[in-house]
Formats: C-alpha cells, structure tokens, sequence
C-alpha cells in the first residue's frame, strides 16, 4: 500500500526532512583526514537530539549506529566505528532523523581531503544520477521512469548500478512502499501520485554493480573493491513535479 499523506504529515515530513539536511550539514564540516567513523556517529546522534529528533536507523532492525559511514569500496551501511578516514578516501553517510513518527532520509557521499580524478567524476556522476533520477518524478509519473532515468545516465558514464538495494516510500516508518529501483523502463511499476513521498537513492560503483555483505552481516561492499558513491533525497510528489524535503 502506497500512502499519500496528509497536508498534516507533510507538514511533519517536511520538519524531519530539514533536520535530516541540517545533520548532513553540519556533520560534513568534521569529515577530514584522522577522524574516525565513530566520532562522526557520536557527532550525529547529539545534533540529532538537539533539534528534537531521535535517529532513524539506530536499532532499526538491530543497526548499532545512528547514521552509515560507509568508505570507499562499502556501498551501504557501513557501521561507524575506530575506522580512521584518510586523505583520498571517500564516505558516504547516509542519515535518518524522525521527528514526532515521521522520517526524512538522505544520504552523500563527501570526499576525504583531496581525492583522485576518478572518485571526483563518480561522485559528481551518482550526484548527477540522482537529481536526473528527481527530475522525472510528478503527479501520474510511473515509479519505473526513475529507474530507467538513473540507469540512463550511469550508463552514459560507464558506471555499475547497484540494483538490489532500491529507494524506497518514507512516513511513519522509514522504509514504506513503493520500492523505487535504480534501473526499469519508463511507464512501467506504480504512478506516482500528488502528496506520495519517496526517497530516491542511486547507489553507483566504479566498476562492477556485483556486491557482498561482509561477516558483521550489515556492511555491504563492491564485489571487486573498486569505489561507490550513494546520494539519496527524500521528495514529495506534487502535481507538477516534486520538493525536496532533505534540502541542504
Ligand atoms: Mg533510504
Ligand atoms: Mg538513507
């Protein structure tokens, strides 16, 4: 069942939302070189709270940390940790903050210091992935024309779609229906409808889309350890287009 909600709940949707953005805001000034994953969570988990919220993901089926710090060849759902990042990596912390049930949900992926030409065009080109990706969506659009939109321009720049791990519906609970892939073909999956919100979240690999889970059974990484980047906003759907509730 894909909700729509109320002027009320979007009214909600849009306060969680913001301070989702805020987090990333904020939180992104600390990433540089000797910093470890585990201070950057610790850092989240207190804006989070300050702003009245409490974090999304922390024991969301049994998650210890408060966002995901995934580095370089980690897709998704790094756990934050003594991980010290270095200069030339990559991190992408993908951040939930719910305000009074309702969720906002975003993930970017930062660079560590200066990084290589080729992790500078990956993060650019998933970035990109995602506002094409947002550009499709209004009222009677199909949730495949996200898909088909993300994969063209992956595609264009010779980059790996993850694809069994999908954007998703966000309310009460953070992940609702409809799933929201990053590959399909235009006019096909649900219509998106005014008043719908999804998180649409290209996650895109340097090289292969194949991926594995690590033994910590969370951590999932790219099968051939090259580099992934994941950007993710929550939107809502509105009769022309869309708003972006996760704004910066
Ligand atoms: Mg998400
Ligand atoms: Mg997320």
């Amino acid at each position: 069942m894909i909700s729509i909600k109320t002027p009320e709940e979007i009214e909600l949707l849009r306060i969680a939302g913001k301070i989702t953005g805020d987090t990333h805001n904020y939180l992104k000034k600390f990433v540089k070189p000797g910093v470890t994953t585990g201070e950057l969570d610790k850092l989240a988990y207190d804006y989070i709270l300050s702003r009245g919220c409490t974090p999304s993901f922390k024991g969301y089926d049994g998650f210890p940390g408060t966002i995901c710090t995934s580095v370089n060849d980690e897709v998704v759902h790094g756990i934050p940790g003594n991980r010290v990042l270095e200069e030339g990596d990559i991190i992408s912390l993908d951040i939930g903050a719910c305000y009074k049930g309702y969720h906002g949900d975003s993930a970017w992926t930062y660079p560590v210091g200066k990084i290589s030409k080729k992790c500078e065009d990956l993060l650019e080109w998933t970035r990109e992935s995602l506002f094409e990706g947002l550009s499709v969506i209004k009222d009677g659009a199909h949730v495949g024309d996200i898909g088909a939109a993300v994969s063209k321009c992956a595609r264009r720049h010779n980059l790996g779609v993850v694809r069994e791990l999908v954007g998703h519906g966000v309310g009460t609970d953070v992940h609702e229906d409809p799933d929201v892939p990053n590959y399909g073909f235009a006019g096909t999956g649900p219509v998106l409808k005014e008043g719908m919100v999804i998180a649409v979240e290209p996650m895109l690999n340097l090289g292969t889309p194949k991926i594995y889970i690590l033994d910590d059974d969370w951590t999932i990484i790219t099968a051939d350890g090259k580099p992934s980047a994941h950007f993710e906003h929550t939107v809502l759907v509105t009769k022309d287009g869309y708003e972006i509730l996760t704004k910066r």
